[in-house]
């Protein structure tokens, strides 16, 4: 077999894993993080709900945004709040009290479109509108961006560097795993710089490496699907061995075990949706008391933001 050294030695990927993850060794914190949408706007219902259906569709999130609000007060928690533009325009109260209560205010794009199903143009006026609207809305600086889906792949790695153009300083797009949606298994598994010339940084959803390979411990349907306990002893493993922060995600609509089920659906999607939901709300509780959280712009670039 012939192998192209040249080629390897461009590959992205390679380059990111010559440059070391960002030394987060010392940080007591992990990254809580939400990325605020409504049932219907998830990614694996697409296909059943239109997005000219969206306006008639009942509101949950500013409910479900309501007791997550709570939760984090009542924790003493902060967090960041990956924002769908769509929600910044209808709902910019929920906006004004992720701000008002301390929270960073983040971009997930303007209405859930896939990052590697946008050409570039299209995929620079999304970033760029998305994050303008948040300011507008928010009175406050969007530094961070989470594609719909972690879409950014192998095939759209230029979306890194059209963020970065764009003023975002990170974003937590990538997940280091074996999934029919996404992932990169062998990109670095900590945050990083992916530009060799620039302090841009990615920073990828938690996982635990074992047996050889990486698994998701970050959250998502990954936390309804396991029981606490091991989900709570990967991230104690992530912290003992890794002596890297978390960095956890969950949406609203998981909280939120009475939404409309939605028809028509296969049943990998029923159990990626609707598995769980009932217990999600109590597995946060926990999680906030298990361990030690804050938001992104805390735990990563705490020497330009505020000491907690
Ligand atoms: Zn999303």
């Amino acid at each position: 077999m012939n192998i192209n050294t040249n080629t390897i030695d461009n590959d992205p990927i390679s380059g990111w894993r010559k440059r070391p993850v960002i030394d987060q060794t010392g940080s007591p914190l992990n990254a809580m993080t939400v990325d605020v949408e409504d049932y219907f706007q998830v990614e694996a219902l697409a296909p059943h709900i239109p997005r000219e259906e969206w306006n008639n569709r009942e509101c949950r999130v500013e409910r479900n945004m309501d007791r997550i609000l709570q939760l984090f007060s009542d924790n003493g928690t902060k967090a960041t709040f990956f924002t769908l533009g769509w929600i910044a325009e209808r709902y910019p109260q929920i906006v004004h009290r992720i701000v008002g209560e301390g929270h960073e205010l983040a971009s997930h794009g303007l209405a859930h479109f896939r990052a590697d199903h946008q050409s570039r143009p299209l995929f620079l006026a999304d970033v760029t509108k998305a994050k303008a609207v948040l300011e507008e809305v928010g009175g406050v600086a969007v530094n961070g961006y989470r594609a719909t889906s972690f879409s950014i792949t192998r095939r759209n790695l230029w979306a890194l560097s059209v963020l970065e153009e764009v003023g975002y300083k990170y974003s937590s797009s990538t997940f280091p795993i074996n999934h029919d949606l996404y992932g990169i298994p062998e990109q670095p598994r900590f945050a990083f710089y992916p530009f060799a010339d620039s302090k841009f940084m990615e920073i990828p959803i938690t996982t635990v490496r074992r047996f050889g390979r990486n698994w998701p411990a970050g959250g998502g349907g990954y936390f309804r699907l396991f029981p606490y306990s091991l989900f709570k002893r990967n991230l104690q493993t992530v912290r003992a061995e890794d002596r890297q922060p978390c960095m956890f995600y969950f949406h609203p609509w998981e909280i939120d075990h009475t939404q409309p089920r939605i028809a028509g659906t296969s049943v990998k999607t029923r159990v990626r949706h609707y598995l769980n939901l009932e217990r999600t709300f109590d597995r946060l509780q926990k999680l906030l008391k298990d361990f030690r959280w804050s938001s992104v712009e805390q735990v990563y670039f705490a020497d330009s933001a505020p000491k907690q």
